[in-house]
């Protein structure tokens, strides 16, 4: 079985963000990046499958620009054996990330495609359903386990739903989605961040598949959240429920 797995490089998860002056988005210059966390734990559940002999090779693909790379490094020091960057320094909007991961999943004849259920800068949770509907292969989002057999042509995946979890059995080809639970990716170690400077990383213009990557919304303003009103201590629980009866937005009380 042969596993893409796409990778996004965002604002590490660490860093807390600021807001550009002018509102037109989320200020990225001299920020630190890094794997989007579900894909990151995507990549680890593919190089589990390989090492279990279960998928023959792991195939990390970005699309973005030249820096994405990083991104790809990252992955491969987890154990995915190449990477794939579509470069385009353009704006990508979950739909023209569906098509290029599309393009990819056919010129690389993937068994199964596994992403991230969410990229932790724009939250769209978008790209994976989208790109199951432009295949038309099945799709399983927000899988917290993964069961594959050797050449049985299926996955069966558990998913987490509201309240608890649902398991759906797909037939590959097929795209699946990584949520948190699904795994926790092993400490890169140094050596295997060395190897992972070996393996390859095919680079192709995202512009060579001719496909439409427009935008399709216009981001008009982007705000910080209002700052939290300060918290109130007050003596006993008495007066916490006194004030929480007057408002109930007293919830921020502490009784002392
Ligand atoms: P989203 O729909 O934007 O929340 O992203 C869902 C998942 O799609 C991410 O976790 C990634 O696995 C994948 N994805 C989104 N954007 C990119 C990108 N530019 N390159 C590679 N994978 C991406």
């Amino acid at each position: 079985m042969k596993i893409l797995v796409a990778v996004k490089r965002v604002v590490d998860a660490n860093v807390k963000v600021r807001v550009r002056a002018d509102g037109t988005g989320v200020d990225t210059a001299n920020v630190k990046m890094a794997i989007n966390p579900f894909d990151e734990i995507a990549v680890e559940e593919a190089v589990r499958m390989k090492e279990a002999g279960l998928a023959s090779e792991v195939i990390a693909v970005s699309c973005g620009d030249a820096p994405c790379q990083d991104v790809l490094r990252t992955a491969l020091a987890i154990g995915a054996d190449r990477g794939l960057l579509l470069q385009t320094d353009a704006e990508l909007q979950p739909l023209a990330v569906a098509r290029l991961l599309a393009a990819a999943a056919e010129l690389e004849a993937a068994d199964l495609v596994l992403l991230g259920k969410q990229a932790i800068d724009d939250d769209c949770n978008q790209t994976g359903q989208m790109l199951a509907a432009l295949l038309g292969w099945p799709q399983a989002t927000s899988a917290c386990a993964i069961h594959a057999g050797a050449g049985t042509g299926t996955v069966e995946v558990v998913r987490e739903i509201d309240g608890g979890t649902e398991t759906v059995a797909l037939t590959l080809p097929a795209v699946v989605t990584a949520d948190l639970r699904l795994n926790e990716p092993r400490f890169v170690s140094l050596p295997n961040l060395m190897k992972s400077k070996k393996k390859p990383i095919e680079v192709l213009a995202a512009a060579q598949f001719g496909l439409d990557l427009s935008p399709r919304w216009l981001t008009l303003n982007v705000r910080e959240p209002a700052a939290r009103q300060p918290g109130v201590l007050v003596p006993n629980a008495a007066a916490l429920v006194d004030a929480l009866w007057r408002d109930p937005r007293a919830a921020r009380c502490i009784p002392c």
